[in-house]
């Protein structure tokens, strides 16, 4: 919510084959970049859970590096309604040159953005300003079994390359199915849920997760007041987890009220047990 001495406002790059894709967008977060040897010029698509300063301050300022840097490529920005209205703003409100070319698109609800690799889908949040949350998923993927298809009397070549886009094939008078001589490498699936209440949109992102990110502002001793600025506990990030099935668990977005995590640390594994606390410059392969 608020940086402190060791914590930054909330960003984080999800890097995948040749995409680099930045969930909010926190103040400093440029140097931060900088810090973790990750160049602004990577970036190619920034989601934005809402606009709270705390999410988009680091925006004008990263850009216009982008632009310093000549950004090559056009920058696709996604955000909930009123995203375009607030990025002219900013855009106005100093003497901004260099700015990169860049598209915003306004989503609300649902799949937003497939490639052959992935999709991206948001689902709204309960908060004070509209906000949306937001799940990476990798596509399922076939992988043959060399040995087996060898057995079978296949060959590398277009056959096997029809049966791993998932086609049936004739071979020798016989019909070969996909999973007769592969099997399915799930797809990845990585959440991220911002600032809100228990809801059914952050239930729906949790889902099967294998890694989500969830704010957990507050311990529950003070759940009152953390109901009253739309936010969610550390225990509720952690049923979040629990409940719908997520993988692990990393909680962020914490009050600068808390000087330590150990405490945070024992309320979330209470109810969900691979919990880790988000540091600055954490690094997670999943
Ligand atoms: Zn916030
Ligand atoms: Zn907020």
């Amino acid at each position: 919510m608020q940086p402190t001495k060791n914590r930054n406002h909330p960003s984080f790059l999800l890097h995948y084959k040749e995409e680099n894709i930045l969930f909010d967008c926190g103040e400093n977060i440029q140097r931060q970049m900088r810090i973790a040897g990750i160049k602004p010029a990577k970036i190619t698509r920034i989601l934005i859970s809402h606009w709270h300063g705390d999410h988009v301050f680091g925006l004008a300022g990263l850009m216009s590096s982008m632009g310093a840097d000549q950004y090559a490529k056009k920058l696709y920005l996604y955000g909930p309604k009123g995203s375009k209205e607030y990025l002219n703003h900013l855009f106005k409100s100093f003497a901004a040159n260099d700015i990169i070319e860049f598209e915003v698109k306004e989503v609300e609800k649902g799949l937003f953005f497939e490639n052959e690799d992935f999709q991206l889908e948001a689902q709204p949040l309960k908060h004070s300003a509209p906000c949306i949350g937001f799940s990476f998923k990798e596509k399922d993927r076939l992988r043959i079994d060399l040995a087996k298809a060898k057995k079978m009397g296949l060959k590398e070549g277009p056959i096997l390359g029809k049966l791993q886009l998932g086609e049936t094939v004739q071979h020798l008078g016989k019909k070969i199915k996909p999973e007769d001589v592969g099997y399915v490498i799930k797809g990845k699936k990585i959440s991220y849920v911002a600032d809100t209440l228990p809801c059914e949109g952050a239930n729906k992102l949790a889902q099967d997760s294998d890694l989500l990110i969830s704010e957990g502002t507050h311990l529950s001793d003070i759940e009152e007041k953390t109901k009253k600025y739309m936010h969610l506990t550390v225990k509720d990030a952690a049923l979040l987890a629990s409940e719908n099935n997520a993988q692990k668990l990393i909680i962020t977005h914490l009050s600068p009220r808390y000087k330590s995590t150990s405490e945070i640390v024992s309320e979330a594994r209470t109810y969900f047990d691979n919990t880790i606390i988000a540091e600055d410059f954490m690094k997670i392969s999943v």
